[in-house]
């Protein structure tokens, strides 16, 4: 049996995806979805961890003046400097060991 968590180990182990990418990736539809997957993302950090792996977060960045949010596992709506809600989202991958 796969799990959708273990799907998401899987494509995290080959390369970063975004939210959106990983909505597309598991073919998940609808309203809500990349919530879903930033719930299955912190359960996911919390899973590899015990077995030592860690989650690389690539930052999200404000496509309009370029500042840099926290490395997190959330897709900021807004930039706190300009205001713009044209937010490139974060990227997450498992490190390689
Ligand atoms: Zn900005």
């Amino acid at each position: 049996m796969t799990t959708r968590r273990q799907r998401i180990i899987s494509l995290l182990e080959e390369r970063d995806y975004s939210p959106s990418e990983l909505v597309l990736a598991l073919d998940l539809r609808g309203k809500g979805s990349k919530r879903l997957i930033i719930e299955e993302l912190k359960a996911v950090q919390k899973i590899i961890r015990r077995e030592g792996k860690v989650l690389l977060i690539k930052p999200a960045q404000c496509r309009r003046c370029g500042f840099t949010f926290r490395p997190e596992i959330k897709v900021p709506s807004r930039c706190p400097r300009c205001k713009s809600e044209w937010i490139e989202e974060p990227r997450f991958m498992i490190e390689k060991r």
